[in-house]
């Protein structure tokens, strides 16, 4: 008995120093919660993922605080999406002295333009929201698979194998997307929601998505904005309207009010939900995304 005791604890003893000597994780820091998410994904056992706007929070409107400084600061690497999401990171990567890479996941998708919306602005403004199309997903996966390789040549194989394994989830979800809108004839495909986050999901897919606020939360959606989705509303017969976790739900609610219609629930645009709500990976988020727009669909 003792003996074995014995055994056990030296068992015990070196399973914990395998453990603290080798399991030491790199530390990468991703913008916000959706990307920090894919990059879990690529990077799985072999990187430590912290996210600066986490689930249900809002990165158009966030302002750092001392411990993002810090996060940024440990970090080996940080992954941002661009297209102009993160209007906020330059300074604060200066401001915690990170000197690692910066990538951005997002490059080589192609750019979304659209007219600008603020009533003042002039000419075309990029979307940040390429992630709402699985397809460019897959360039992140590439982007961010590279970066970690360059950081971290000894988890090549790891890495590439982890992108294989998921770029084939993301195929497999747009395939599944695809077949959810196909029973839907054109001229009912049309979705409100209140701020202007799914151009690429709906130019993908072929859905019209109106919202009366812009590209971002920021902008202030004008009253005569309002007052003509509300015109839309009623003369297409548009049955739904959707909150959104990471918004403020006032204008939607309003807007739901004075055209008459159903506020279908919440979509996720920006943002993964917590631990245990609806939204937990971007695989779940676009699913659930995709089940409610179709549920709204029906009712057109
Ligand atoms: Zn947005």
């Amino acid at each position: 008995m003792r003996r074995y005791l014995f055994g056990m604890v030296a068992v015990l003893a070196l399973g914990w120093q395998g453990l603290a000597f080798g399991a030491e994780k790199i530390p990468v820091v991703a913008s916000f919660s959706i990307l920090g998410d894919i990059v879990s994904n690529v990077g799985g056992e072999r990187i430590a993922v912290s996210t600066l706007v986490g689930p249900d929070q809002d990165a158009h409107v966030f302002e750092p605080r001392p411990a993002d400084v810090a996060k940024v600061s440990r970090a080996k690497l940080v992954v941002i999406n661009g297209l102009g999401f993160e209007g906020w990171m330059a300074r604060l990567a200066k401001s915690s002295g990170y000197k690692g890479p910066l990538v951005v996941a997002s490059t080589g998708v192609k750019p979304r333009q659209m007219a600008s919306e603020d009533g003042h602005g002039h000419g075309e403004q990029i979307d940040p929201h390429a992630w709402q199309d699985p397809t460019n997903v897959i360039e992140y996966v590439k982007n961010i698979t590279e970066a970690l390789v360059r950081l971290d040549p000894a988890g090549e194989a790891e890495y590439r194998n982890n992108a294989m394994k998921y770029t084939v989830q993301l195929q497999a979800l747009d395939a599944w997307v695809r077949a959810q809108y196909a029973r839907f004839p054109a001229e009912k495909r049309r979705i409100i929601t209140s701020h202007d986050a799914f151009g690429y999901h709906g130019a993908h897919y072929g859905i019209e998505f109106l919202a009366p606020q812009g590209m971002s939360t920021e902008s202030e959606a004008s009253a005569k904005d309002v007052a003509r989705l509300v015109q839309q509303i009623r003369r297409e017969k548009i049955k739904a309207v959707f909150m959104e976790n990471m918004s403020n739900p006032k204008l939607i609610q309003q807007l739901s009010k004075d055209a008459g219609v159903t506020l279908a629930g919440e979509l996720y645009p920006d943002a993964l939900s917590k631990e245990n709500g609806p939204a937990k990976t971007y695989l779940i988020l676009i699913r659930h995304n995709v089940e409610e727009i179709v549920a709204a669909l029906g009712r057109n």
